[in-house]
């Protein structure tokens, strides 16, 4: 991982991708992201999945295939979430819990590479939407990723934006860090290589 101001325009990193090391040329340095340039394509990623020399090479990781693929899977992980962190829901008003009782959600069909999932909170008409979509790209990925991504988006009904109490509480998931990881991980694997390059890496 190489810190922003440690980094210089046409500095060479690397990046885990396919399970091997792949080399890139930094060609802008944007606050949050990186413009990278890969053979002949240009990218703007993280600068948490860049490193500096190729002495680190942990491959990229595998994980085991998880059955939580339906949109009934995504109900019954939004449960087990009410009853894990009832303490962080108890602080929601009346409103709120009553929209996260209510919330529908689903596998959105379309893969998209820069969220995990999103909410709508109201339509195009301002009409109570109450809706979770989660990213394809993320089917068959770990139970804790897939509880992670909703996880972020139930703390989406209490607040709209990504504050620093929406930080805050988004550390308070028991695995943020390993789940903010392989996220960031299959975000870039996905753009780069597509979704089934990814499924390489599921344990069997
Ligand atoms: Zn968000």
């Amino acid at each position: 991982m190489i810190e922003r101001n440690n980094l210089k325009v046409e500095d060479v990193v690397f990046f885990h991708s396919n399970g091997k090391l792949n080399e890139a040329v930094v060609l802008k340095k944007n606050p949050k992201t990186a413009l990278i340039q890969v053979n002949n394509k240009r990218y703007r990623v993280s600068y948490s999945i860049l490193f500096k020399d190729n002495e680190i090479n942990t491959p990229f990781p595998s994980f085991e295939r998880s059955s939580y693929n339906s949109d009934e899977d995504l109900y019954f992980l939004i449960k087990e979430l009410k009853r894990e962190y009832s303490n962080l829901y108890d602080t929601f008003s009346n409103e709120q819990r009553s929209l996260l009782n209510t919330v529908r959600v689903k596998w959105n069909s379309r893969i998209t590479y820069q969220l995990g999932g999103k909410y709508f909170r109201t339509n195009r008409n301002r009409e109570v939407r109450n809706e979770i979509l989660i990213s394809s790209s993320f089917k068959n990925t770990p139970k804790f990723l897939i509880k992670f991504l909703l996880y972020h988006e139930i703390l989406h009904i209490k607040y709209s934006n990504h504050s620093k109490e929406f930080r805050f509480h988004e550390q308070k998931f028991t695995e943020y860090i390993v789940a903010q990881d392989l996220f960031r991980k299959i975000l870039l694997e996905v753009r780069l290589f597509g979704k089934d390059r990814l499924l390489k890496f599921i344990k069997e």
